[in-house]
């Protein structure tokens, strides 16, 4: 029993060693580089062209950029974790949601091609608006960021009046996820190990955030993907009851 005990108590003390030496890590790297870009300005700011200064401030605002979203992306990890995030339901059809969702990655992406069909006559879901477009976001992001220019994506609304459930479908032709890795991407700072993840920022805390918030919110997430073949996550939600007015009425 004791030995048990001591077993936990080492395992988690290894949990939280590893998540400081992670997070530690994550951090050093864009402080290292704006120091050093700071250092070099002040230095020999006067030596160096406009263009040169220029390339060198909107390095520091790029890395000062990721560190303000790493330490988004770790404030929401752990108040989602520990339950303290705050859900305000609203019972609504998510079509328009997804709608803005893709306008806005629209203008990040601006060399992909993003294609959106929608069944008719979706109904509703009980979701946090906000979350909602975090996780939507947070998967067109991947979907675009994980795959190459002039790709497209794709996002579908169905939905299953006999499973009870709405279906987000986001398509990409990506690189793809191979069986291995799609058990591993959802947990903290995962991120697999390719030529092109090595070259796009991130820092494998988006998809935790997005499974958890989903999940939260009684919906699940999945992945089909093969290796090469690009990747669909699907979302789904149960679709919202009905308040009948007129029984509402009835039983009081
Ligand atoms: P981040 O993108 O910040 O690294 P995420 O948690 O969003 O973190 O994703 C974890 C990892 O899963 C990514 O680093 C990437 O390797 C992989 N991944 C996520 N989405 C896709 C996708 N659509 N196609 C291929 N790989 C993906």
């Amino acid at each position: 029993m004791a030995d048990g005990n001591e077993k936990e108590i080492t395992n988690l003390e290894q949990a939280q060693l590893d998540f400081i030496s992670t997070v530690s890590h994550e951090l050093r790297t864009p402080l290292t580089s704006i120091r050093g870009f700071a250092d070099t300005l002040l230095s020999s700011g006067d030596r160096l062209t406009p263009e040169q200064r220029e390339k060198f401030l909107t390095i520091i605002k790029e890395q000062s950029n990721r560190l303000i979203n790493l330490v988004e992306n770790l404030l929401t990890a752990s108040k989602v974790k520990l339950g303290e995030e705050m859900f305000v339901y609203k019972s609504v059809v998510p079509v328009s949601y997804i709608d803005s969702c893709i306008k806005l990655i629209k203008q990040k992406y601006q060399t992909h091609k993003f294609v959106f069909e929608s069944e008719p006559k979706i109904l509703p879901i009980l979701i946090d608006t906000d979350k909602f477009q975090q996780i939507i976001i947070n998967l067109l992001d991947n979907a675009a960021k994980y795959s190459p220019e002039n790709s497209t994506v794709t996002v579908k609304i169905l939905q299953s009046i006999t499973e009870n459930l709405v279906k987000i479908e986001i398509t990409d032709e990506g690189e793809g996820i191979s069986e291995e890795n799609q058990n591993k991407i959802f947990k903290r700072f995962s991120r697999i190990d390719s030529p092109l993840t090595r070259t796009v920022q991130g820092n494998g805390l988006g998809l935790f955030i997005t499974k958890n918030l989903t999940e939260k919110m009684n919906g699940q997430i999945s992945i089909k993907s093969e290796q090469g073949e690009g990747s669909t996550f699907v979302l789904t939600f149960p679709i919202a009851k009905v308040e009948d007015p007129c029984s509402k009425k009835l039983k009081e």
